[in-house]
């Protein structure tokens, strides 16, 4: 039997983790497709792609032939053949690909490698459109959200554990504007898909998340 959980929300709500986490219990797959857009995005900004001009997103996307693998447990992007997951995690990696998501080549070249990833397996698969777009009939659906002042607190945690200078209200203002944008495009904007169930971690620890996708995931498949 092929399970697929999709977990959709904002940046910082904690997707990752928490879908690394349950996809670790259950020992499914986990897909970052955050990592696939920043991979994209990384690849924009090698080739000095600008952000505001689409006709140069959509030419230049071209040339990038993004694929996955499976080390250890641990996915590895592969640009054009080369890992590039030591690239992916930067603030200016993460602006270029909240706007250069928003373009339909961006987007309609990296659909077919996530619908595949979760046709073969099961998989706790994180993003925006998981759950609207790219498997519309998943077995389990999450919005995972949190307000943005806890959002950008674990984001400036992060950052600084990882020894980097960083400012907690620039980072507030970046997750908003990054909400912003992810929310209002017109293809495959973030938001919660009808059958999703919404889990509001602002107030949850890591294990309490957890454990309420995997209740959720138990109820669900218990029924079929
Ligand atoms: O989740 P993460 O911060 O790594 O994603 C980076 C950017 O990629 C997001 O801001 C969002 O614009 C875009 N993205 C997307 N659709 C997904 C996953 C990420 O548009 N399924």
């Amino acid at each position: 039997m092929i399970y697929n959980i999709a977990i959709d929300g904002p940046a910082g709500a904690g997707k990752s983790t928490i879908a690394k986490r349950v996809a670790k219990e259950l020992s499914f797959i986990y897909v970052d497709t955050g990592a696939m857009y920043r991979a994209m995005a990384y690849y924009l900004l090698t080739q000095k792609v600008s952000g505001s001009d689409p006709e140069e997103i959509a030419s230049a996307c071209q040339g990038a032939e993004i694929s996955i693998e499976y080390r250890n447990g641990e996915q590895i992007v592969l640009l054009n053949g080369e890992n590039v997951n030591a690239f992916l995690r930067t603030e200016e990696v993460g602006n270029m690909a909240s706007v250069s998501s928003a373009n339909p080549s961006v987007r309609a070249r990296l659909l077919d490698l996530q619908r595949n990833l979760a046709k073969v397996q099961s998989v706790v698969m994180d993003g925006r459109d998981i759950g609207t777009t790219i498997l519309p009939d998943a077995d389990v659906k999450i919005f995972l959200t949190a307000s943005a002042a806890t959002r950008a607190k674990r984001r400036y945690k992060e950052l600084t554990e990882r020894g980097e200078a960083c400012d907690l209200a620039e980072i507030q203002k970046d997750i908003e504007e990054r909400d912003q944008r992810d929310m209002n495009r017109e293809i495959s904007p973030l938001r919660q898909a009808e059958d999703a169930e919404l889990v509001d971690s602002s107030e949850m620890t890591i294990d309490q998340v957890a454990a309420e996708i995997l209740r959720i995931f138990q109820e669900k498949t218990a029924k079929k």
